[in-house]
């Protein structure tokens, strides 16, 4: 057959290059079906971003899929679980303001409205308490699993927490050592194209060169294919979301046994936030903001008082804190000719929610099963990818948005530009509309590959304390519910109850988990 694919080469060796290289390998290469070569290309000169330490639940499956053991995530990468984000003075600064975002659903999501029920009680406690026992699993500093639960099941819904250097020689290792990935260490220098504008091969320093049917973009910011080589420009979002860098610092614990949170701690400032994420040896914590509203020195001083102030006896002189400038927005087209930008290289939007690794599992995962046989089936597959990450791009501005236009914050010009209602996208002004009256349902993101599906608006939404208008909010079958509802609460308590009496702490899991080595 004529313009077979064959050899897919990929070039970047960050988080987005290896797990691309992971999946195409556990997928396509001594399977029987298709043999095919998967080739990295990575330089031994420009480093990798070095940050992005918080996941989501689907990094469970991208795991299993490339055929890596938990274990070995968790001994090999300074590894920890999350169980969903804890924001911290969003809404407003009265030293009181905490809600969490869980992984979890709200019980019987699929068919039963809890929020409808909540809303009727919501001044005698959280929405996520009245949902899930995971708000309280979080709270107690528990883990969401017991350390004899098979790997990557659970009692509640968690990802990870971890070293992005250490993931990234994890999966390189894995890759390259079982998997047959194909490693070089160049950089490259310039591309070659064919007649009809496809990328034919890319020159390394070395004078050789790397032909293939398939390119994968993973050079990160600098975006060395589809942003250099093919002109696509990045589409600028910082019209809707204002922050443009980040101040990042690992951050060692005060005592070798100290708790480790099983959330992001995600706290808001009089310009951005700051990120607060547990490993097993440190903190990785950082600072994003607009630099706009604040210089690099104001940043500064806000991160250095938020390391004090929770770490106490920490010698801040001793830390190096590290400047991240980045635009927030994406690419017009992700997939041109037979190149595909998979990480940084497609876009990048501030880290709230961690949604850039999410979006490289999917965009490595639907190359991988979408990998097209020949070239002419692969202009409809390119033609379809750019369609779905268009889309999911669109749902994460979003979502991260609503985190902003909510908050009744007013101590800065940085938080009234963020609540000024122009700067919000018209998709979401309109559901903040419907949401008078309904809560956020399937209808409100219905794909099942949805980043976040509606339950994680609802969380949003009610811990930021919006409420509906009107009436109609309350739902026609209130009443009918009441019994399996009130069933429902009961057996959520005793599920609470439970967990708390035998969840080890998430230092404990981790404990246990780091002597043991990939065990099925
Ligand atoms: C401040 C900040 C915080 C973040 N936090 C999170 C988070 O909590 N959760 C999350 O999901 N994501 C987060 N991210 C995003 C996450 O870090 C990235 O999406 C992820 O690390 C993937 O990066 P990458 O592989 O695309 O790029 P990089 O890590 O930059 O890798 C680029 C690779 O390309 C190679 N390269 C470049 N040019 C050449 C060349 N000419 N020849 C050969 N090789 C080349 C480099 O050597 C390197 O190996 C964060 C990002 C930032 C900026």
């Amino acid at each position: 057959m004529q313009g077979q694919i064959r050899k897919v080469v990929i070039i970047g060796g960050g988080t987005a290059g290896w797990i691309t290289a992971g999946l195409l390998a556990a997928q396509h290469r001594g399977s029987g079906s298709r043999e095919l070569d998967v080739v990295l290309v990575e330089s031994p000169d420009i480093p990798t971003i070095g940050v992005g330490e918080g996941t989501w639940p689907s990094m469970r499956m991208t795991l299993q899929k490339i055929g890596i053991h938990e274990a070995d995530l968790v001994r090999e990468c300074d590894a920890s679980f999350k169980q969903g984000t804890e924001f911290v003075d969003w809404s407003a600064t009265d030293g009181d303001n905490i809600y969490y975002h869980p992984f979890s659903f709200p019980a019987e999501y699929s068919s039963l409205k809890l929020a409808n029920h909540w809303l009727d009680v919501s001044d005698r406690g959280s929405f996520a308490e009245f949902v899930t026992p995971q708000s309280a699993v979080i709270t107690a500093g528990l883990a969401p699993k017991q350390v004899s639960t098979p790997e990557y099941a659970f009692n509640v819904n968690y990802g990870y927490h971890f070293d992005a250097g250490k993931f990234a020689k994890l999966l390189h290792d894995h890759a390259v050592n079982s998997l047959g990935v194909e490693y070089i260490s160049a950089n490259v220098v310039r591309i070659e194209s064919d007649d009809d504008g496809d990328v034919a091969c890319v020159v390394l320093d070395s004078g050789a060169t790397v032909a293939g049917d398939l390119f994968v973009d993973c050079t990160g910011q600098r975006s060395m294919l589809i942003g250099q080589h093919y002109g696509v420009g990045l589409e600028s979002m910082k019209q809707y979301l204002f922050n443009d860098a980040a101040i990042a610092v690992q951050v060692p614990y005060a005592k070798p046994d100290d708790a480790i949170a099983s959330v992001t701690r995600a706290t808001a400032v009089e310009v951005g936030w700051i990120w607060d994420i547990g490993l097993q040896t440190r903190r990785g914590i950082g600072h994003v903001y607009s630099t706009a509203h604040s210089d690099e020195a104001q940043a500064m001083a806000r991160v250095r008082a938020y390391v004090e102030r929770t770490s106490p006896g920490i010698d801040l002189d001793e830390l190096t804190f590290r400047t991240i400038p980045f635009e927030p927005g994406y690419r017009k087209q992700f997939w041109v000719n037979n190149c595909v930008a998979v990480g940084l290289s497609g876009g990048f939007i501030e880290p709230l929610e961690a949604s850039a690794l999410a979006l490289i599992e999917q965009a490595a995962s639907i190359i991988s099963e979408q990998l097209p046989a020949n070239r002419e089936i692969m202009t409809v597959v390119a033609k379809r990818f750019n369609a779905r990450m268009h889309y999911h791009w669109e749902a994460v501005i979003e979502f991260l948005k609503l985190h902003y236009v909510l908050s009744q914050r007013d101590d800065s010009e940085y938080w009234k530009d963020c609540r000024d209602p122009e700067s919000c996208p018209e998709a979401l002004r309109d559901k903040l509309t419907l949401w008078q009256q309904q809560p956020p349902w399937h209808d409100d993101a219905p794909r099942v590959d949805e980043l976040f599906p509606s339950a994680s608006y609802q969380y949003v939404l009610y811990g930021m304390g919006f409420r509906p208008q009107y009436e109609s909010a309350h739902g026609s079958h209130k009443e009918e519910e009441r019994p399996r509802v009130d069933k429902l609460l009961h057996a959520n308590s005793e599920r609470t109850r439970q967990m708390l009496g035998a969840l080890p702490t998430n230092r404990e899991l981790v404990r246990a988990m780091t002597s043991l080595r990939g065990v099925a």
